[in-house]
């Protein structure tokens, strides 16, 4: 891009008339070696057409389209005129922007130039500058570019505060990168002002990148909360958005149900029932100081107020009887612009301005060649199949094996017509596909009666009688869209929304919609989605999100297979809750795997077999049913207790997301419950659950534990684990963000409720409570002291108080906080994702975050070792507990407790009972002396 730069400038000059002028300029330029001497001639030529002054002093002389021969390199030179001479318009002149350009690059400088033309005194301080610098400041001091779009539109937000609709408008700025972290804390420090009419405003400078504008409404307006306005940037930056805002709220329309495009359009100035028009603009160099002047002289004739705008630029409308303001526009050939008109003329003057910029306003122009073919995009070769009976090699996510035909969830090709002409055929066929994915989605629930699957497809219904997609797609159809594309723009835009909002979870609640939305589109493509069999298969899949996993029918399908993936994603935790085997992260060669064909499934060695043959088919059949003898072996004794050949008892229990699952973790044998997620109890409602609803929760959990103890972990959420009501700012790093008891820590009144319910449903039944991602233990104190708070008003019989080893420093530290816990228990899926810097669910590199790092083993040890020191206990509640692999490890770096997904109890129980002391104390000393979790898995001897 063209810079004005201070070499460019030549100060103190002189010249007897324009012309003597424009011929020094033209001797500047090629000695510079830009031009050739003709140059010149074009620049002489083009003054002829029309003046080049721009006004307040300046003059931007250049060549015509025709000169650019002339042009050797694109470049520039600035010529000051103190005394200033007179241009063939009358017009006084001080500075000479000579520009020498090969293409359109100039349009940028004189966007720029434009920008400085109000200046007061302008013309006077580039006469009188001294200095190079100086003048090129004058010159390019141009103030930063507004963004207000539809990217900073957040829309439907469902939220009921200003508050919260502050915070979720700051944290789309945030994820846009106009702000920084710094201008989220300072939003959330400061209520946003009324500005009458239900709507709000918060503002702050600091963190400010650019000058931006969001506006956030609510799903549910109501007289007072229609909506939030963001403002980002420094007062004398924000004029513009400020001015938007104003002209917005004096005219106080209605705005429920518009699109984000009639917003921005009412944002940016045009009146509700302002004419409209779109035309695409065809001058080869854009909407330089000619056509626009031309412009400008057309929309002068009208008695009618107009203005402008670029569809795809920062929002900002100009008046189109404003030179400066058309020319700073900046657009270019091929952008769509916007023209709106009120007044007597409107209907005549968006006609003839409309005509003019079809005609080129004054140039000749050609179309544009949409309809050339595209070039063509070069096709991905598609991945070499696998060779048959071969084993691959995968991530391991959930135990066990399965032998059975595959089905590969290959998505559709949808293709379909931008636009339609017919608004009301499409709403007809839109009608019809959504009737048509209801009654397709409603037999899907009915097979999926009972199963897991059946709430998530209930959700997919709702989503279907959503209000605001459907008036988001009735506009778009009315604007000229098809059905398809108004229909799939909708969903697009509230799954982004979603997306930006937080992380993981609300992530794929946004897929959730998608595949919604795919069902619509496939119905409206008449393509059919892909339908798993009705008999036993595997599935085989790109990638997985925990909804699609929940979504399964475990009745029939019997393992998984993905493509991308790690092992300690949560839906690799959902696999193993369902006790489905599977491996993930297998390579896109797996999606060569024909429909039907067998497939062979080891989730305890981590691998897949495609095709197997018929002596691998049988070896798998006796593996099944030994594993199956084993199985039943171990059901069979799940209530003896895990002591190991040389006796040595381990406790067993089981990790639980909802309390109701306690009678089926007692009845596989648990020891107790080593884990309760509370986070998916607060999930599970609608706002935060009150104290006596919490009590009866917790309740469940000791009845059916019968005087076992129960391990809560309190709230545990922020990173990958978003809460609805709990809005949390968009941040670079949430899981080195606000989570866990860092986040509990900012409203101790949550904490004290849920503290104060846990104490009055245990009574005098054994309670553990536990706080997630402690850092040290000033974090600890701090958690404890709202315990003893609450003991000091609830007293419960038999409590005690410990953290989660979570974070690398809490390990580390284990031996300072020892002395204050009453135990340990060791959160392996979030230590591994910290102490190996990977994220647990990034889709290609979590498969490496293998909690049988040796790293990890010597925090575990660490751990155990201060905690011994005080007669404290230590647990381990992360997904190593449950892999063959480790426990012999675990149970030899002295753990005491493996809490484990319920399923897997009584297999892990009979793993231990097999075991002796020694021996597992050979294998963890084995596993801490090597360098790699490779080395580790392949020095261990397999169960
Ligand atoms: C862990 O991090 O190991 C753990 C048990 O907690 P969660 O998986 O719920 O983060
Ligand atoms: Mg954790």
């Amino acid at each position: 891009m063209l810079t004005l730069t201070a070499n460019d400038v030549r100060l103190g000059a002189t010249a007897t008339d324009w012309q003597d002028a424009l011929q020094q300029a033209a001797r500047d330029l090629e000695a510079a070696r830009r031009t050739s001497p003709d140059y010149l001639a074009g620049m002489m030529a083009r003054e002829r057409q029309s003046s080049t002054v721009l006004g307040n002093g300046i003059a931007i002389p250049h060549g015509t389209p025709e000169s650019r021969d002339a042009v050797l390199k694109t470049g520039i030179r600035i010529l000051q005129f103190p005394q200033g001479i007179t241009w063939h318009d009358n017009a006084r002149v001080h500075v000479l922007v000579v520009i020498a350009a090969q293409s359109d690059e100039h349009l940028d400088i004189l966007r720029h130039l434009t920008r400085v033309l109000d200046k007061p005194g302008l013309a006077e301080k580039l006469a009188r500058a001294t200095d190079a610098t100086e003048l090129v400041a004058l010159l390019s001091k141009a103030p930063a570019v507004a963004k207000c779009d539809n990217e900073t539109l957040c829309l439907g937000i469902d939220a009921s505060t200003p508050n919260e609709l502050a915070l979720i408008a700051a944290a789309r700025l945030q994820s846009l990168r106009c702000v920084s972290t710094d201008f989220l804390a300072e939003i959330i420090g400061q209520p946003p002002v009324a500005l009458g009419q239900g709507f709000w405003l918060t503002h702050h400078t600091v963190g400010a990148r650019r000058p931006t504008l969001s506006l956030a409404t609510p799903k549910r307006a109501t007289p007072e909360l229609r909506g939030v306005f963001c403002l980002a940037g420094p007062g004398d930056e924000c004029h513009d958005l400020l001015d938007r805002i104003d002209n917005f709220l004096a005219r106080n329309e209605p705005i429920d149900g518009l699109s984000g495009d009639a917003l921005l359009a009412r944002l940016s100035g045009e009146a509700a029932d302002a004419v409209t028009a779109k035309v695409t603009l065809l001058n080869t160099h854009g909407l330089h100081a000619r056509p626009a002047k031309y412009l400008v002289q057309e929309a002068r004739r009208h008695n009618a107020s107009i203005r402008i705008r670029v569809l795809e630029g920062d929002g900002s409308a100009v008046s189109a009887t404003s030179l400066t303001r058309v020319i700073g526009l900046g657009a270019r050939r091929g952008q769509m612009l916007l023209l709106s008109a009120t007044g007597d003329e409107a209907d005549q003057a968006i006609v003839s301005l409309t005509n003019a910029i079809e005609d080129g306003l004054g140039e000749n122009v050609d179309p544009l060649r949409s309809a050339e073919p595209r070039a063509p995009v070069p096709e991905a070769q598609p991945p070499e199949p696998l060779a048959d009976d071969q084993p691959v090699k995968a991530v391991a996510a959930s135990p066990g094996l399965a032998l059975a035909p595959a089905f590969v969830m290959r998505q559709p090709a949808l293709e379909y017509p931008d636009s339609a002409a017919d608004s009301e055929q499409q709403i007809q066929r839109l009608n019809q596909a959504i009737d048509d994915a209801d009654g397709q989605l409603r037999t899907l629930i009915r097979h999926a009666e009972g199963g897991e699957a059946a709430p998530i497809l209930s959700v997919h219904v709702e989503m279907l009688q959503d209000e605001d997609l459907y008036q988001a797609t009735l506009e778009a159809i009315n604007e000229g869209a098809s059905a398809e594309a108004g229909w799939w723009k909708a969903i697009d835009t509230a799954a982004r929304a979603q997306e930006a909002l937080s992380d993981r979870l609300l992530a794929e609640r946004a897929a959730d919609l998608r595949d919604v939305g795919r069902r619509v589109l496939a119905n409206l493509c008449g393509v059919a989605m892909p339908t798993p069999p009705d008999t036993p298969y595997i599935l085989v899949a790109d990638d997985l999100g925990p909804s699609d996993v929940a979504r399964l029918d475990t009745t029939r399908v019997r393992g998984l297979v993905t493509a991308r993936g790690g092992a300690t994603s949560h839906s690799a935790i959902l696999a193993r809750a369902l006790g489905l085997p599977a491996v993930v992260g297998a390579g896109e060669q797996i999606l060569t795997i024909a429909n039907g064909s067998d497939l062979v499934v080891d989730g305890e060695r981590g691998c897949l077999v495609p095709n197997p043959g018929a002596e691998r088919c049988e070896r798998i059949r006796r593996r099944l049913e030994k594993l199956e003898a084993l199985q039943a072996q171990a059901h069979e004794h799940r209530n003896q207790p895990a002591t190991t050949e040389d006796g040595h008892t381990i406790e067993v229990c089981a990790n639980l997301g909802n309390t109701a699952h306690t009678p089926d973790a007692v009845d596989r044998g648990a020891d107790g419950v080593g884990l309760l997620r509370t986070e998916f109890i607060f999930m599970a409602h609608p706002e935060a659950p009150d104290l006596a609803t919490q009590v009866r929760e917790y309740q469940h959990a000791f009845d059916a534990l019968n005087g076992l103890p129960l391990v809560a972990r309190t709230l545990d959420v922020g990173g990958d684990k978003p809460l609805d009501y709990w809005p949390l700012p968009q941040e670079d790093n949430p899981f080195l963000g606000m989570r866990g008891i860092r986040l509990s820590l900012t409203r101790p009144d949550i904490l004290e409720t849920q503290v104060r319910a846990l104490l009055t449903a245990a009574g005098d039944r054994p309670l553990r409570i536990m706080f997630p991602m402690v850092k040290d233990l000033e974090e600890f104190r701090a958690a404890r002291a709202i315990v003893s708070k609450v003991q000091a008003e609830v007293p419960a019989g038999d409590v005690q108080v410990g953290v989660m080893i979570e974070v690398p420093s809490c390990a580390l530290l284990a031996s300072t906080l020892a002395p204050e816990v009453d135990f340990f228990s060791v959160g392996t899926n979030d230590l591994t994702q910290y102490t190996l810097a990977i994220d647990r669910g990034h889709g290609q590199l979590s498969a490496e975050s293998d909690g049988l790092h040796p790293s990890v083993l010597r925090l575990i040890r660490m751990t155990v070792e201060a905690a011994h020191a005080h007669d404290r206990w230590v647990g381990v509640c992360g997904e190593l507990a449950s892999d063959p692999q480790a426990i012999p490890v675990l149970v030899g770096l002295d753990v005491d407790e493996l809490s484990v997904t319920s399923r897997r109890v009584p297999l892990v129980k009979a793993c231990i009972r097999g075991l002796n002391l020694e021996n597992a104390r050979q294998q963890a000393e084995k596993a801490l002396a090597m360098a790699t979790a490779a080395e580790v898995r392949d020095a261990l001897e397999v169960w």
